[in-house]
This record gives structure tokens, sequence and C-alpha cells, in this order.
């Protein structure tokens, strides 16, 4: 049996979701060849305090996102500097050889931007002969790191992403264009709405709008909803908090208007989405790629600046969804999306189909195979 390493990290939902993805893909395509491993990169191999970095990370993001934004921002620029990138990669050397001896692999699978290059450059000092392939996770403008040309492959979700890799001088033999990671279950699933609805305990005939903020419920999602729910809406709300456990009992402890559902972090995301008339997100990349594979069309009300916010050029250049920052606007918009007859809605779900790859997984997992 094949041992695959991903080198992922669990700040948000994305790169879990990805690896997850890739792994369910590829057990489809060839049962039973392969074992995974997932590694939590900034947990297990970098020093204190920075391996605290995805217990801390949501917090960061949500009450200090100037700072956050502007490490990402010096960051892509730093990076650039050739001197500062190899002290990094020396810098980290001694973790990645601990890497490599802790978890024996064939192939490395790499779906973390930060982590890319030192563990690129232990692999060939330490001349090691598995396969190093990146999958890039962000999806309209990844940052400068993603990009390496001493990997043996580069898969890149989009044509951005692939333009941006050829301005860094990232050779075309090396890189393919495949769409973004995205589970099987979001293609496979066969269950009508009305299904989806009574599996779920959803009312068959309103308006669901489904509000989520990525993995770790980030973002003014206790405001949105509120927001929303003021405004008249022949429908139920959905507000899932993810791993934020504060946010999940806030909005239990509010009296809504609407009937509201209140979840967790939830497993069943493909059903979710398909129960949904519209959902309301911030531009993270993974949920942006499952909406538009289901076909649902998008209110992006706002996201990280710098890492995400050009997902909403990207989302709403292509008419498949509709930017409304804040969540005043993200309640008129609603309520203006639903109180036509339902042409916005319906060139929304077409926009969407213009983001849409359901092939992208199966594109990654024929690309990953090719060095099996
Ligand atoms: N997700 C999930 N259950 C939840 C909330 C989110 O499975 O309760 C998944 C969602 O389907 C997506 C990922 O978590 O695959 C969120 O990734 P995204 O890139 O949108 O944002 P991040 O969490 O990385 O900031």
């Amino acid at each position: 049996m094949k041992r695959i390493l991903f080198l992922m990290s669990d700040t948000g939902g994305g790169h879990r979701a990805a690896s997850r993805a890739i792994q369910a893909a590829l057990d489809e395509l060839r049962p039973s060849e392969f074992s995974y491993e997932m590694v939590d990169m900034w947990k297990d191999y970098t020093p204190y305090p920075l391996n605290t970095q995805p217990d801390v990370y949501a917090d960061w993001v949500n009450n200090s996102p100037h700072t956050y934004a502007a490490q990402y921002w010096v960051n892509d620029r730093v990076f650039h500097l050739k001197a500062i990138s190899d002290l990094y990669c020396r810098f980290s050397f001694l973790r990645m050889k601990h890497l490599y001896h802790d978890h024996p692999c064939d192939i490395v699978v790499c779906v973390h931007s930060v982590f890319v290059r030192p563990a690129i450059y232990a692999l060939r000092r330490l001349q090691l002969r598995m396969p190093f392939i990146t999958v890039i996770t962000d999806y309209a403008r990844p940052p400068l790191v993603w990009y390496d040309s001493r990997v043996d492959r580069l898969l890149v979700p989009t044509e951005p992403a692939y333009w941006r890799g050829r301005a860094l001088r990232i050779p075309d033999s090396i890189m393919t264009i495949t769409g973004a990671p995205i589970h099987p279950r979001f293609t496979h699933i066969n269950m009508s709405k009305a299904e989806a609805r009574v599996q779920l305990g959803l009312d068959p005939d309103v308006r669901i709008v489904l509000m989520v903020g990525g993995g770790d419920g980030m973002g003014p999602l206790v405001e949105t909803a509120r927001a929303v729910d003021s405004r008249p809406l022949n429908g139920e709300l959905v507000i899932i908090a993810g791993r934020n456990t504060e946010m999940k009992a806030e909005l239990e402890s509010i009296y809504w208007q609407h009937k509201a559902h209140i979840y967790g972090f939830v497993d069943n995301m493909p059903t979710f989405m398909r129960a949904a008339d519209l959902i309301i997100t911030k531009a993270g990349p993974a949920t942006i790629t499952e909406a538009a594979a289901m076909g649902l069309p998008m209110i992006i009300s706002g996201g990280i600046r710098y890492q995400e916010t050009p997902n909403i050029d990207y989302v709403v250049e292509r008419g498949a969804g509709i930017y409304a920052p804040g969540p005043e606007k993200v309640a008129q918009t609603v309520e203006s999306v639903f109180g036509d007859d339902g042409t916005a809605l319906a060139a929304l779900a077409k926009g969407v189909t213009r983001i849409a790859e359901p092939e992208a997984i199966w594109n990654i997992g024929r690309e990953i195979l090719k060095y099996v």
C-alpha cells in the first residue's frame, strides 16, 4: 500500500477539507491502494508560540483582522527576497528532517502554503526521492509562498492562480490548472432539495438561507444573521457556527423572528447546501468551490483581507454571487434577491455554473496518480 503524507493545518477548515477530498477521490480512482497521514504542520513542526496557530488563528482573525492582514501583506512581499526565503528554509530544516523521519511516505502532498518551501527544501537537501506535489487551496490570488519551482507538480485552482505562477517564473511543465479541491460528496449527491429538507427538518415550502463563516465560525455571523432576520422573509435561517462554540451559544440565546436552525460544526455540508436557496458566506475558497459545485447562489459578506478578498472579485466578476459588505448590506441584498419574481436568483444560479469545476477533484486525483 502506498503511503501519502498530507502537509496541512487546522487553521480554518479548508486545508483539512482539501486533504479529505483528495483522499476520497484517490480511494474511488484506486480503491485500497493508499494509506494516508495528515500532519498539522503548525502544531507539530513549528516552535512555540507558532505551534499555537491552530488554536489562536480564528481569534486572531476575528479580533484583530488588521494585524492578521498586515502580516499577510508583509509576508507576500518579503518572501520575494531569496535571502529571506532561504533563511526560513534553513531555519526550519531540522524540524522538516524530523517530519520525514516521523512520517515515512511514498508521496508528499502539500495543501498549506506556509510549508511548501521548507518541506521541499528539506526533501531535496536530504536527497529523499518521493515526489512532492503542491495542491493550492487558495483561489483567485494565492500568496507567493505557494509557488516553488523545486516541486514535482504544482496544481492550481483557477486561471488567475496559474498566471500568478507564470509571473513568478514557475515553469509551465510543472503547473496544471485542475480546479480547486472539493470532496466528491458534493458532486455525487443525488438527493433532491425536498429530500434534503426532510432530512434536516426544514420547511419544504419556504426559502432557506444558509449562513456560514468557514470551519471556525469567523466574521460577524451573529450580526449578519440578526440583520437578515429583521427583514421580511418568507423563509427560515440555517446558521452554522462551525467550531466556534461561543458563537453557537450566542446564536442560541437570541430570540429570532424567523425560524432559525443553529448548528456547530456539521459533517454533512452537501445536504445543507442542497437544501438551501442561497448561501451567505465569507470568501473562503472551499465554501465558494462547494457552493459553486452545488449550483448555490452566493452572497459574499466579506473575507479575510488580502487572503480571501481577491476571491470576491473572482466570484462577482463571473456573476456567481453578490458582494454585500457588512450585515446591513447583506440583509438588504437578501431582501432584494428574494423580492422579485425569482429573476435575480436564477441569474445568480446561472453565474454559479461559470465557476463550478465538477471535474476538479478527479483532475487532481489523476495528476497525483501519475506519480504513483
Ligand atoms: N465546513 C464543514 N462544517 C462546518 C463548517 C464548515 O464541513 O460546520 C467546511 C466547509 O464545507 C469547507 C470548510 O469547512 O469545506 C471551510 O473552508 P473555507 O476555505 O471556506 O474557510 P476556512 O474555514 O478555511 O477559513
